[in-house]
């Protein structure tokens, strides 16, 4: 089924224990009404006929949200980029963002495991999917733990303490229980359900750390910390304490060697959706470096005209990876689930997120120190100084100076430490993007090629039937030669 935007709102009023600087959230649609509205939206939009027959699809005579089909060809990869790419620009959704990846990562991994070691963990999972079309909850992966002494694991003696990853305390004929902490969980406190699973491997003393599960927001044990002053509970840090997750809702329960192959699984899944969702924000930057550009009267200048088309560049190598990466994904011929392709999807990542700064200096590069020392925009609404903002803060005569304002403020805004630290940490910080690369890049063909052209002899069926280099496949006939 797919909910309406009122059972969604409606769903968010259950007991779920939330805290927002300090104080318990009595409700949480009232409390952060503008983020229940967004997120509210994402059903609003499903069932809207310009996109219903993007965001849903038949199954059994019933109408569900496509997000939770199982992905099985790189088109079904690419469709969900489109729902995303859609939702951000609809400014719609948010609370299933990372959900779906979360689901789709852990069932692979769940496949994995009960076919090393008989476990039934997919089966659960095919439950918990049939549920979730049946019920349409929002859902966010809740992977990031706290670490403690990043170099030590979980168990090890000297962390100050056990359970700065979250971890199985207890298990009986019902279920398991766990108790830890979660952090950073984008749009958790206007989720639904969370979908947990381990940030990093676990060693076979660490067994209880390996652990995925699906938790409600409600569930006993569970506390939300909101970001400090944010308008949506932000990306919260969220308690489990002691716990109780039911078997059904078990996906990983002490299999210590399928931790990596599970973080690894969803990683890969949620980097696509990290290029996606970045790449349709990243387009208002070439923008703005223009529009800054044409403000000030720059646009003439070799230098600055330079900066622009690496914006451009910026953001269309972002949109080109992700839908390489979706488009170019394999299907696993075990589990018939489709995934991105590694490479592609982890060189998107990278490249938005490493060149974020640069991006950063080209647009404070461009606009000026103005955008440190910028008045408010209270001074703007005051009529007695508005009029001096009005005169000394236009640049060229052919723009209004509140345009120019209004692009210094989104300048300011671009450039904040939290837009700085989400594309950086977001989807999981640089090296570990690198870690995979370096384990999944071709190395063969890349040693091959190398080879061949060093006229060396390989094996690579790429390379090894090529005409030495240097030779045409065509040759030229000698009757056209002139002697
Ligand atoms: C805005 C925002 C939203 C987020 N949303 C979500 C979300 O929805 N769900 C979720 O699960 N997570 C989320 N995250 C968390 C994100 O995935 C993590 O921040 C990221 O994986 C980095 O982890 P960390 O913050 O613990 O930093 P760290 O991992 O501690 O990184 C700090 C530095 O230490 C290095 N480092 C860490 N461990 C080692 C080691 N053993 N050896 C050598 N170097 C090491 C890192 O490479 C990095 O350079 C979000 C983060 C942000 C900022």
């Amino acid at each position: 089924m797919i909910r309406t935007p009122e059972q969604y709102v409606e769903g968010l009023r259950d007991g779920r224990v939330v805290y927002q600087d300090g104080e318990r959230v009595e409700d949480v649609p009232s409390r952060y009404p503008h983020s229940v509205e967004r997120a509210a939206s994402e059903y609003w939009v499903a069932t809207h006929s310009d996109y219903v027959d993007l965001f849903t699809m038949i199954e059994d005579g019933e109408r569900i949200p496509f997000s939770f089909k199982v992905p099985e060809t790189p088109e079904d990869l690419q469709r969900r980029r489109d729902i995303l790419q859609t939702l951000t620009l609809l400014g719609a959704g948010g609370s299933r963002l990372t959900g779906i990846d979360g689901l789709n990562g852990v069932a692979f991994g769940a496949s994995k495991v009960d076919a090393a070691m008989g476990t039934h963990y997919a089966d659960n999972m095919a439950q918990y999917r049939a549920w979730c079309k049946k019920n349409d909850p929002s859902i966010c992966a809740a992977v990031s733990d706290p670490k403690g002494n990043r170099r030590l694991h979980g168990e090890d003696p000297r962390q100050a303490h056990k359970d700065f990853y979250v971890r199985i305390v207890d298990r009986n004929n019902e279920g398991i229980i766990i108790t830890g902490c979660k952090l950073h969980i984008s749009q958790a406190v206007l989720a639904n359900e969370l979908m947990l699973l381990p940030s990093r491997n676990h060693n076979e003393t660490g067994a209880d750390y390996a652990v995925a599960c699906a938790v409600p927001c409600n569930a006993k044990g569970v506390t939300f910390l909101a970001t400090a002053g944010s308008a949506g509970g932000g990306h919260p840090m969220i308690i489990f304490d002691e716990v109780f997750v039911p078997w059904e809702r078990v996906f990983l329960a002490g299999e210590w060697q399928f931790t990596r192959e599970v973080a690894t699984s969803f990683a890969r899944y949620h980097r696509l959706t990290a290029a996606t969702y970045k790449s349709t924000q990243l387009d208002a930057l070439p923008g703005l470096a223009m529009l800054m550009a044409e403000y000030n009267g720059l646009t003439h200048a070799t230098r600055i005209q330079d900066m622009l088309a690496w914006f451009a560049m910026y953001t269309t190598v972002t949109e080109a990876l992700g839908r390489a990466a979706a488009l170019t994904g394999s299907v696993d011929p075990e589990t018939g689930q489709a995934r991105p392709n590694p490479v592609y999807t982890n060189c998107a990542k990278y490249w938005f997120a490493s060149q974020w700064h640069e991006a950063m200096k080209y647009l404070q590069d461009i606009t000026g120190g103005i955008a440190a020392t910028m008045p408010s925009m209270q001074d703007w609404e005051n009529p007695e100084v508005r009029p001096y903002l009005d005169k000394y803060l236009q640049g060229d005569a052919n723009y209004s100076a509140e345009e120019r304002i209004r692009a210094i403020n989104m300048v300011i805004r671009e450039g904040s430490t939290f837009n700085g630290v989400l594309s950086i940490h977001a989807e999981g910080s640089l090296a570990t993007q690198k870690m995979v690369l370096y384990q999944q890049a071709d190395w063969e063909r890349f040693k091959a090629a190398a080879k061949y052209s060093m006229g060396m002899p390989t094996d690579h069926p790429d390379y090894k039937d090529r005409l030495p280099v240097g030779e045409s496949p065509w040759k030229m006939p000698e009757s056209l030669l002139k002697h």
